[in-house]
Order: C-alpha cells, then sequence, then structure tokens
C-alpha cells in the first residue's frame, strides 16, 4: 500500500500502532509529524521511518478545561490530565498526551524522564480512532 506523507496516513499508522516519521533520503533528517517535501534541501524523495517510540520529555502541562472527547473519558476541573513535548530519540519533538503521570501536581513531573510511546484505541468499528501518548518509561 502506498502512503503519502500526509496527516491522514500518519494516523493510518496509529491505528496500527506504529509511531511512524518521515525521513529525506537526501539530507537524511527526519520529521514529525511527517513532511512531503524536505524543508532543510527542498527534496521530495522522503520514506515512512518507524521511530524507536522512545525519548524524553521536553515540556509539558497540565489541562483543566479540555476538548469535549477528553471531558467525554472523565476528565474535567477536577480531574485534569497532562499533554506534553516528547523528543524521541530521533532527534524529532512531538506534542501527545501524557499518561501515568500526576497532573494535579505537576511539580512531580520531571523535564528530561525518560517516556516511551503508547497508543490509546477509542471507539469501536468505523468509529475507532488512536491517539498517541507518551507514558514514563521506568
Ligand atoms: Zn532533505
Amino acid at each position: 500500500m502506498v502512503h503519502p506523507f500526509t496527516a491522514a496516513s500518519f494516523n493510518q499508522f496509529l491505528g496500527e500502532h506504529k509511531l511512524m516519521a518521515s525521513r529525506c533520503t537526501q539530507c537524511k533528517q527526519t520529521f514529525l509529524p511527517p513532511r512531503a517535501i524536505c524543508p532543510n534541501c527542498h527534496s521530495d524523495q522522503m520514506e515512512w521511518v518507524e521511530t524507536s517510540g522512545k525519548g524524553t520529555l521536553a515540556a509539558f502541562t497540565s489541562v483543566y478545561v479540555g476538548p469535549t472527547f477528553m471531558n467525554a473519558e472523565g476528565f474535567d476541573r477536577n480531574n485534569p490530565y497532562a499533554t506534553g513535548i516528547v523528543e524521541l530519540d530521533e532527534g524529532v519533538k512531538i506534542s501527545a498526551r501524557l499518561t501515568g503521570v500526576d497532573a494535579k501536581n505537576p511539580a512531580n513531573i520531571k523535564i528530561g524522564t525518560p517516556m516511551r510511546v503508547e497508543f490509546l484505541d477509542r471507539g469501536e468499528g468505523d468509529a475507532k480512532q488512536t491517539f498517541l501518548a507518551f507514558t514514563p518509561a521506568n
């Protein structure tokens, strides 16, 4: 199957529990979210690469007022969730939801914590969606 370098392909890979990035075959830079054209050397010779899914926490925030689908999961003003930016071992940064961290006590969340990817499946059948998340690796 041909996967164009789009968000739709990226999400399809998430559904297969793969965190995929695009890599420029010319200058070897990796991009996440995937890009069709290399911003570095302007080549369109991209290839998909599966990332290790491992990295470190670069930034985070606790969210007290989230979107409807997060409210539906039971998160609200009294039960915040965390989102953050993880720098993967491949050197690219990506924002995602954080699980397994104490969103109510952000002082307990440490920048530089080793993280690993987690795939959150929500819904059934055609309505099934997979969300990207990271959780502490230890
Ligand atoms: Zn390039």
